[in-house]
């Protein structure tokens, strides 16, 4: 096999043969002449079904996840839906990790608990605790996201996938936080790996997808069949924008990640950050797991910070550079207030985010230009200009 971002330029990217385009062309068709009845010209007869551009991007990252197969969707949720739906009947329960992504949280505990799939939350990363929820509970699915969003906690994805197995569940990593560049969940032990694509896959905050790459033959034949039958598969125009991007994925993570790392060390100096929650610190409960498993420790850090509530919101309306916005994994810097924006669904609940939390998305700016951003609005927060003088 050819190395990741060898893979990542040329898998399912072989030029056109009709014209030698070295770029295959975007197959808007919905539809494929047949010049027998029944019988395709090459595979394919509806998009909806099967598109020659949505093929591209699924044979791509399959090959960056180490799969045989992956299946892309219009949405990192609808992913997660069609694979949910392949996994689940009625009755089955899921074990989730306690701080997963909101609307993760959602689809599971407010969609599917109403097709009667009970879940419980709990602490991964505590693995007796999970050893113990797991032989009470026997779920059908164990579902972790690591790096967790937004707390960064690390789970050790070989270890929880011998106790789901052990007790007869499936286990999904969703890899998005890490990217395929940094860590492939597959090779240690999970049955499925899903992703927004939206974040780092595609990279440039202009095209939402989704994708789950898997091995198993019998949850490939049900991925193809869910995806067809539910009609979630991501549009050709979609497929295009996002395999674009993945080409430069691996340069992209691992800027964004040495970045991040400079970012993390120099930002604990700073008196208005309580902690600096970040994998690659060696004080992170998770760190030592992450370097075990991971090649890198990403492009996302959190900060707690001092002054609770008030003041992490006054930091995230006072950057420049950064953009206040939800979403992650692109080239721009974004910076967010988790507890009422992406984790708005989670409030109220067990696993609401924590008040004093803000989290950064570090793109692909100067790292010394993003600091001074950052500095300038902890000053600005701190001492807020009067409402007249701003306006
Ligand atoms: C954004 C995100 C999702 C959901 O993906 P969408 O593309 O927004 O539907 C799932 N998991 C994680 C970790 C995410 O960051």
């Amino acid at each position: 096999m050819t190395a990741f971002d060898t893979r990542a330029v040329h898998t399912g990217q072989a030029p056109d043969p009709a014209t030698g385009a070295v770029i295959p062309p975007l197959y808007l068709s919905t539809t494929f002449r047949m010049s027998r009845v029944g019988e395709p010209t090459a595979g394919y007869d509806y998009t909806r079904s099967g598109n020659p551009t949505r093929d591209s991007l699924q044979q791509a990252i399959a090959a960056l996840e180490h799969a045989r197969r992956a299946f892309t969707f219009s949405s990192g949720l609808a992913a997660e839906d069609a694979l949910l739906r392949v996994l689940l009947e009625p009755g089955d329960a899921i074990v989730y990790g306690n701080d997963a992504y909101g609307g993760t949280f959602r689809l599971i505990d407010k969609v599917y608990r109403s097709w009667h799939v009970p879940s419980t939350a709990i602490d991964l990363t505590d693995l007796d605790g999970a050893r113990e929820t797991l032989a009470a509970l026997r779920p059908r699915v164990v579902w972790a996201e690591t790096p967790s969003n937004p707390l960064l906690n690390v789970v050790d994805i070989a270890a929880i996938a011998e106790l789901a197995h052990g007790v007869g569940a499936v286990l999904v990593i969703d890899n998005t936080f890490a990217s395929p560049v940094l860590q492939n969940p597959l090779d240690l032990g999970a049955d499925a790996v899903v992703h927004s694509t939206t974040k780092y896959i595609a990279g440039h905050s202009d095209a939402v997808g989704g994708a789950v790459a898997v091995n198993g033959e019998d949850l490939i034949e049900r991925l193809a069949f869910i995806q067809n039958s539910v009609g979630t598969g991501s549009a050709p125009f979609d497929s295009w924008l996002t395999n674009r991007g993945l080409k430069t994925l691996g340069v992209r993570v691992r800027q964004a990640s040495a970045t991040a790392g400079v970012l993390a060390e120099r930002l604990r100096a700073e008196p208005a950050v309580a902690e600096v929650v970040y994998p690659g610190l060696p004080e992170h409960p998770g760190h030592a797991v992450a370097a075990r498993q991971m090649r890198g420790f990403g492009g996302i850090l959190s900060l707690r910070i001092r002054g609770g509530a008030d003041a992490a919101r006054a930091v995230v309306e006072h950057t420049e550079l950064f953009a206040l916005a939800v979403s992650l994994g692109a080239v721009e810097s974004l910076i967010e207030y988790p507890y009422a924006m992406t984790h708005a669904a989670t409030q109220g609940s067990s696993i609401e985010a924590p008040h004093d939390l803000i989290r950064l998305s570090i793109g692909l700016e100067d790292p010394d230009d993003l600091l001074s951003d950052l500095q300038q609005a902890f000053a600005a927060a701190h001492h807020p200009a009067p409402v007249a003088a701003r306006a």
